[in-house]
């Protein structure tokens, strides 16, 4: 029985220091709007605190010159970044209703996330690794529309958005997308590796599936210890045409990253 009460008194202990760190948190937050300019960023907060706010540009401007130069990205405008102190202020914000994604690019020079933490989720990502991940997903959009306006140079302006989101959706494989964003965020774990390849994935199937958080990093991995980081802008811009770039077929490249995964991981 006395047993019993101690737990209790612990657990009780517990839920009073958490919503007292919680009203602590909110009330010493950035409360207004405010934004943090940065060499190549604005991002845009509120609701956390500002050496968050410092840490997301720290984080951003130092792996913003290593992916733009190994993936080759053209020019790129300041990168406006929204920071969401919580997931339905994000799908407010986004327009993304009842999403739970923790984040989204829009267009090549701007995104958005959330601030994840234990006040506001049940098991927190690393935001820093987000706001890399959306990044990285910018750089990618903006190498594919520098090329399409290159390539569609003769149609009109007016139609240009719809043809390039027309052929990034049917061409692009969202495998790669992802994996790409992952694997420069630096986003893996040996468990969750594990656990997608015991569902014996395919790159069609991870097109489809939520396993791609889990696994794509490797798949880049893959691609950069057999071929070189030098084949990944050829890759983006070919629309990820695995035979031309890497000539191997997709089959065997599929059967070549199961095997790397299985001795690695
Ligand atoms: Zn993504």
């Amino acid at each position: 029985m006395k047993k019993f009460k101690i737990i209790l008194l612990v657990f009780a202990g517990l839920i009073v220091a958490f919503f007292s760190a919680k009203t602590c948190r909110s009330l010493s937050v950035v409360g207004k709007l405010t934004e943090l300019r940065t060499d190549h960023f604005v991002i845009s907060y509120q609701g956390i605190y500002r050496g968050d706010a410092q840490d997301i540009a720290d984080r951003l401007e130092k792996n913003y010159d290593r992916i733009r130069a190994n993936l080759n990205d053209p020019a790129h405008e300041v990168i406006r970044v929204f920071v969401h102190p919580s997931q339905s202020d994000f799908n407010k914000g986004t327009g993304l209703l009842n999403s739970t994604a923790n984040g989204t690019s829009r267009g090549p020079n701007e995104f958005h996330f959330v601030w994840t933490n234990w006040f506001n989720s049940i098991f927190p990502n690393d935001p820093l690794k987000t706001a890399v991940h959306e990044f990285t997903h910018c750089v990618q959009l903006n190498i594919l529309i520098k090329q399409a306006q290159q390539e569609l140079a003769a149609i009109a302006v007016a139609d240009f958005d719809e043809n390039f989101e027309k052929k990034f959706a049917r061409d692009y494989p969202q495998w790669f997308w992802e994996a790409l964003s992952i694997y420069y965020a630096n986003e893996v774990n040996k468990i969750s590796v594990k656990y997608a390849r015991s569902k014996n994935p395919s790159l069609e199937y991870l097109s489809n599936s939520n396993q791609i958080y889990n696994i794509g990093y490797t798949i880049i991995e893959y691609i950069v210890e057999k071929w070189g980081v030098k084949r990944l802008p050829d890759l983006i811009t070919s629309y990820v045409d695995i035979k031309e770039v890497l000539k191997v077929s997709q089959s065997d490249f599929e059967k070549g990253w199961t095997d790397f995964v299985d001795e690695k991981y």
